[in-house]
């Protein structure tokens, strides 16, 4: 079993993903400054789990301080889910999305490249299809012109880490491209626990049925889709990290340098998501239709068929799933880890 590194483990999808690969056996070191997460999602990963996890508080950023994390353990791997996430945000402030956001990969591969770590797996998202590729993506499919400052820190993060690979040839890169994950761990313990008003519709539908926010405004219902509002590919956060376990697996026994879509292939719309989140929950979200949100696409979603083929990766969750698991955790958290 393999010591794997999770940059910014401590967020949503890094504390689901260190469950899945302490489940199964490998040892757990989490680097983060904590700047959207709280060192408590650590402490319930532990608890799920009954192991240790040896956590670092860094700014990945710095590359002095990050080098303590690498002299200290003998990595296997890296994950790197560090990086700020918030679309609109990186609108208004694209020098501190794209400062934070390169230098996180920059600083982590500077010291992978001095500590002899060759294998890299990094959280890539669909949006580097940018607006010109026509649904399902697909990953020979070239990247895109992206619609924001947050998608071109992803574009430019693949370039630099495909560069590095043909600089280095004993350099492994995967690239995983996330759609949209949703749900929590089914324990409750771990979940999204986003700061402020949340920009995402996951959180916001389930802060409306816990009666922090009043109503979701629905952006759109005159798109071309069969119900007029966006459709995206949802995914179970549990699946995605089990992508990533599956991701692990294949690194540490492959010399490789690929992209993976991390998606169910199944389109979802806006209005199919609050219907089955009212349903399952047996519980109602006020909602208005509203405008457009500028930038928004009418459709994405994947082609997952290379994930299936190549790691032997599908989803098993159900919207169902994904819709009850956002709702435990949520009504469990109503402050998410502030309680
Ligand atoms: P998150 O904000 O919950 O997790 C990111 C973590 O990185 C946080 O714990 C944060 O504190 C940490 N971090 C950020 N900058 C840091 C720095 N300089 N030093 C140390 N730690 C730092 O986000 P998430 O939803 O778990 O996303 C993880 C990754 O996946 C991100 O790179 C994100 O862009 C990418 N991604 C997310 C989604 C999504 O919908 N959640 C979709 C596609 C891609
Ligand atoms: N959405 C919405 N109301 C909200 C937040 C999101 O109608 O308060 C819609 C949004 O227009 C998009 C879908 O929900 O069609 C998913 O949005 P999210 O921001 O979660 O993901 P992304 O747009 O990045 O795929």
């Amino acid at each position: 079993m393999a010591v794997i590194l999770l940059a910014g483990g401590a967020g949503y999808i890094g504390s689901h993903t260190a469950v899945e690969l302490l489940n199964v056996g490998h040892d757990v070191v989490i680097a983060d400054n904590f700047c959207n997460s709280s060192p408590e999602a650590v402490k319930r990963v532990e608890q799920i789990t009954g192991k240790n996890v040896k956590l670092y508080e860094v700014d990945i950023t710095d590359r002095e301080k990050l080098a303590v994390v690498f002299e200290e353990n003998k990595i296997d791997a890296v994950i790197h889910f560090a990086g700020l996430k918030a679309v609109g945000e990186s609108v208004q402030k694209p020098l501190v999305y794209y400062r934070n956001n390169i230098d996180t990969t920059l600083s982590l591969m500077e010291n992978m490249n001095k500590y002899g770590v060759k294998n890299i797996i990094f959280s890539s998202s669909a949006t580097v299809y940018g607006e010109e590729n026509p649904v399902p993506y697909l990953e020979t499919m070239k990247r895109g012109v992206c619609t924001n400052p947050y998608g071109w820190t992803k574009a430019m993060m693949e370039q630099i880490l495909e560069d590095a690979a043909v600089a280095d040839k004993e350099l492994s890169v995967i690239l995983l491209r996330y759609f949209n994950p949703i749900g929590a761990h089914e324990s409750g313990l771990i979940g999204e626990d986003p700061r402020g008003i949340p920009n995402n519709l996951m959180p916001y539908v389930s802060q409306v049925a816990v009666g922090k926010r009043e109503c979701l405004t629905i952006f759109g219902n005159d798109y071309p889709t069969a119900d007029g509002t966006c459709t995206r590919d949802y995914i179970h956060v549990t699946d995605l990290a089990i992508g990533h376990v599956k991701a692990v697996d294949y690194i540490l026994n492959n010399r490789c340098v690929e992209i993976f879509n991390l998606g169910t292939g199944t389109p979802y719309s806006v209005t199919e998501i609050v219907d089955t989140f009212e349903k399952v929950n047996n519980i109602k979200v006020n909602h208005v239709y509203g405008d457009r949100r500028p930038g928004d696409l009418a459709e994405c979603y994947a082609n997952a068929d290379k994930a299936w083929q190549v790691l032997g990766w599908k989803t098993e969750r159900s919207l169902a799933d994904m819709c009850r698991d956002s709702w435990n955790w949520q009504k469990n958290n109503p402050n998410g880890y502030n309680n």
